[in-house]
């Protein structure tokens, strides 16, 4: 087993490089914070796109907090979820004025005690703000570890420690960004390319 993971992260590292990107645009600590909770159920693309123009209108982390709550809403409506993550965006941002001085919280027990905050965003914000090792687990690692044998958890959080098992904690942060490549372009939710990917000899392929 771990051989066959040391080719499959080679692999990853060979094809998709080293580099842990992250594919939400922000520019302050806060507003990654913002563009995670807004992307809950949604893509990248999309919230891309309603930032674009929140960061601008919502330029400082009082104007979230202060906002009128109707009108975060209309402003995040593309988003979907959009009352839920409408009060967990001005909610948060008031905890990090009131509780946090305005910075981020570094450690995960911390920052999921903000509103909205779960571990999926709290390790975004390890991984990107504070270059801290961890795993973020979103949909396209939860299906395509699953399919690689890397763990045969459904629930993210126990995908996450399975795979802080299994993977060195070097590769940890790079693995979410190389894995959603994989998962948007090869190993696809409904139709998975195994003929052309570059790892199928060493992919479980369970449930393909
Ligand atoms: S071989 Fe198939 S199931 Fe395995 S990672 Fe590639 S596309 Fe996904």
């Amino acid at each position: 087993m771990e051989e066959t993971i040391n080719q499959i992260l080679k692999l990853l590292d060979y094809k998709y490089g080293k580099e842990a990107i992250c594919y939400l645009n922000y520019t302050k600590d806060y507003e990654l914070m913002v563009a995670t909770i807004l992307a809950a159920q949604c893509t990248d693309e999309r919230v891309n796109k309603v930032t674009e123009k929140l960061f601008i209108k919502y330029n400082k982390i009082e104007d979230f907090a202060e906002c009128d709550i109707a009108e975060l809403e209309q402003d995040v409506f593309q988003t979907g979820f959009y009352r839920n993550k409408a009060q967990n965006i001005k909610r948060s941002c008031g905890q990090l004025i009131t509780d946090y001085s305005k910075n981020m919280p570094m450690d995960i027990e911390t920052l999921t005690k903000l509103a909205g905050v779960g571990r999926k965003t709290a390790n975004v914000i390890l991984t990107h703000i504070f270059k801290q090792p961890s795993i973020v687990v979103d949909t396209h690692v939860k299906r395509v570890s699953y399919r690689l044998g890397l763990t045969k958890e459904k629930d993210p959080t126990k995908i996450e420690f399975d795979l802080m098992k299994v993977l060195p904690k070097e590769n940890w942060a790079r693995y979410n960004s190389q894995i959603m490549a994989l998962g948007r372009t090869m190993c696809k939710g409904q139709k998975p390319k195994c003929g052309e990917c570059f790892l199928e000899e060493h992919c479980g392929k369970i449930l393909v």
